[in-house]
């Protein structure tokens, strides 16, 4: 089998803190992301799983560790450049959603494609149809506060995927929903892969890990499978 690393994480260390109230929030961490991978991620809370997800996101920097995405050396990139990469080759879904509450659906959908200098007509017609494909084609015009959870959910996943990212991570994006919106976000992520997209979500919940191809468990800032 041909391996094809999308993101490959070489001996990451995350520290908060120092002396005595320092925290070694991941501790010697090695994953590789292949392309097509549908990787659930469990463990105990404080075991590190939010700081992962979050230096693999390029939301965070490790303290010391080697990270490539597509092959790219991601550490020693400017905050800028890490910027370009989260829009073009990054989705992120988080548990609260974080939705912008003033902007439409489809305005939600649309920013990460103004931020990549998409002209406005491609804009419009990409967010309808992202939103269309995971239901919301009569939402467009809704504001956050006028969606239910699972909407607001599917929006977040919606403006996740629309500039096509090698990579789509999800924090507990099921935590804050009941279990029927629960079985609608999954389907999406499910389709999401078949449709080729690399896919790395973290759950404590084990009905939504094992709809993944794989699983992993961490325990002190590592892997411990
Ligand atoms: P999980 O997502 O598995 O619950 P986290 O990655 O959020 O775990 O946290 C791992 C450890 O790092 C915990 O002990 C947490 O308290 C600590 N931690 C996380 N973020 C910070 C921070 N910004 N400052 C200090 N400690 C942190
Ligand atoms: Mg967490």
């Amino acid at each position: 089998m041909g391996s094809n690393p999308v993101a490959e994480l070489r001996h990451i260390h995350k520290v908060y803190g120092s002396g005595d109230t320092e925290v070694r929030a991941v501790n010697d961490l090695n994953l590789t992301v292949e392309a097509g991978d549908y990787i659930a991620v469990m463990g105990a809370s404080g075991s590190g799983k939010s700081t992962a997800m979050n230096i693999l996101g390029c939301l965070d920097r490790p303290s010391s560790g080697s990270y490539l995405l597509q092959g790219q050396q991601v550490d020693g990139l400017s905050d800028d450049a890490l910027a370009i990469l989260r829009n073009r080759c990054l989705g992120f879904v988080f548990q609260q959603f974080h939705l912008l509450g003033h902007l439409s659906a489809q305005e939600n959908v649309e920013l990460p494609m103004v931020y990549a200098n998409v002209p406005a007509e491609e804009r419009q017609q990409r967010a309808v149809e992202a939103l269309q494909r995971v239901g919301l084609g009569q939402r467009l015009r809704n504001k956050p506060n006028q969606l239910s959870g699972g909407q607001q959910q599917r929006v977040a996943i919606a403006r996740a995927i629309i500039n096509r990212p090698a990579l789509l991570l999800a924090d507990e994006p099921t935590g804050a929903l009941d279990s029927e919106t629960t079985a609608d976000v999954l389907e999406i992520f499910d389709q999401l892969n078949g449709d080729g997209m690399t896919v790395v979500l973290v759950t404590h919940e084990h009905d939504v890990a094992e709809r993944a191809k794989q699983r992993v468990l961490f325990r002190d800032g590592r892997i411990a499978n």
